[in-house]
């Protein structure tokens, strides 16, 4: 088996660091961490950082010191972005911007080595998943308007030896005109468009579970729990399609993705290019298993490298062995926004919780909001889209008996409540409208 490879990175090395053990003390990977800190400290930002913390990047002999340094948030990218992205650098090839749902798009720029570092993520992520040289993978992720997302699944099918069909979002009867013609075996893309894409073909007398797909990649949109059971969504596609499906989960700011191997319990650490940690809310590390805040480091990043950032997402490490052989760490499924997680009535949630207790009872359109109420506790709705009598006291129930807790329920014509979730140029639907900080709501 012959793989593309890149200058900086060997498949055969690659696959011989992550059967070996212990990872984590390698002393490769504290090299890599010295490093990516020499890169960052030509950051001005972090510059500064290391002169107040009077540290210099070869203090750092081990790979839990990297507690010595503050995290970066996403408040800091926003407030000192010239800090970060030195715009006359000519070693820039490539510019992407995050997708802006918290604030301003920041500007993330890539030199041809984080390009080939990102490529090298995505061909490991799909070689953990199944995917092989050869293999044909449709891909109904946007490849442009400066999303990185796609690129990175692209560029990691071609390092690999695959064939990348970049048939892009949308569309269903033109997808499955390129299924029928160039027979892929995997698609990746967004959870309920692969339902949607599925459904189209049922009703359109296609035989979606032997139409060649074996496996789907999915971006954007939890399907697991976090015990990594399936949620409705993920057993749906998985039933529909009759398809293994792998969660995959990454931003834009720390350039890294973690994608699912086919043991589908969490998605490997690659320990070559990340270093993750998972906090509580005073910033203390939290032991593996326990639910927090990830924070990851991307290493080899040059371009925009960052450290200790906070994603502001909630999902819990765990380093028990894995069945597909890998010795790494693995990050279990996005259990919620930390921005988005609900006190209510003296109990703590997040949306999703909600959500895949709609998925449950087969309500497919649906959406949130959140507002302040006067005894600090959040006064939460929940949207429905549905143009067919749904059982108000039904869902009701069901909600209280997932949450303990019954939120208010609005049930609306489906096409009103599609239109609302639609963002125009975003790869997600708008789920949660989050009105703490305002007073109007879109029904007001
Ligand atoms: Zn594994």
């Amino acid at each position: 088996m012959t793989f593309c490879r890149g200058e900086r990175y060997s498949m055969h090395e690659a696959l011989a660091l992550r059967t070996s053990e212990p990872v984590d003390s390698m002393p490769q990977r504290i090299a890599l961490l010295q490093r990516h800190l020499q890169q960052a400290s030509r950051v001005p930002y972090y510059q500064e950082m290391f002169r107040r913390e009077s540290v210099t990047p070869s203090d750092f002999r081990d790979l839990s010191d990297i507690s010595r340094l503050p995290f970066t948030t996403r408040t800091d990218l926003d407030q000192y972005p010239q800090l970060f992205c030195q715009k006359e650098n000519t070693d820039h090839r490539d510019i992407a911007l995050t997708s802006g749902t918290t604030g301003e798009p920041v500007i993330v720029p890539y030199t041809a080595a984080d390009l080939e570092r990102l490529a090298f993520n995505e061909t490991m992520a799909y070689y953990g998943a199944g995917i092989r040289p050869n293999d044909r993978v449709l891909l109904t992720v946007t490849l442009d308007r400066c999303f990185i997302a796609g690129m990175a699944y692209y560029s990691g099918l071609v390092n690999l030896g695959a064939v990348a069909i970049r048939s892009g979002p949308g569309q269903p009867a033109r997808q499955w005109q390129i299924i029928k013609k160039l027979s892929p075996g995997a698609i990746v893309g967004v959870p309920s468009f692969l339902l949607q894409l599925g459904q189209w073909g049922l009703e359109n007398n296609i035989e979606v579970s032997h139409s060649g797909i074996k496996t789907l990649i999915t971006i954007g949109e939890p399907i697991r729990y976090p015990d990594n059971s399936l949620s409705p969504l993920g057993q749906q596609l998985r039933d529909l399609w009759q398809a293994d499906i792998y969660a995959s989960y990454g931003a834009t700011e720390f350039e890294t993705a973690f994608c699912e191997c086919s043991a589908a319990c969490g998605g490997h650490v690659h320990p070559e290019l990340m270093i993750v940690e998972i906090i509580d809310d005073n910033g203390r590390l939290l032991p593996h298993g326990q639910p927090g805040e990830v924070v990851v480091t991307p290493l080899g990043v040059q371009g925009f490298p960052l450290v200790r950032f906070r994603t502001g997402d909630v999902a819990r490490l765990s380093d028990s062995p894995c069945s597909c052989g890998w010795k790494t760490e693995r990050l279990g499924p996005i259990e919620g926004r930390l921005a988005q997680r609900l006190k209510y009535k003296g109990t703590t949630l997040y949306p999703e919780t909600i959500f895949r207790t709609l998925e449950a009872m087969h309500i497919q359109h649906f959406c949130l909001e959140i507002r302040s109420s006067m005894d600090l506790s959040d006064e939460i709705t929940v949207i429905i889209g549905s143009d067919t009598h749904l059982q108000h006291e039904t869902i009701s129930e069901n909600l209280q008996s997932v949450l303990r807790v019954r939120p208010e329920i609005l049930i609306r014509p489906l096409a009103e409540v599609q239109k609302m979730m639609e963002q125009d140029g975003s790869r997600k639907r708008k789920t949660v409208f989050d009105l703490r900080q305002e007073t109007r709501s879109p029904y007001a």
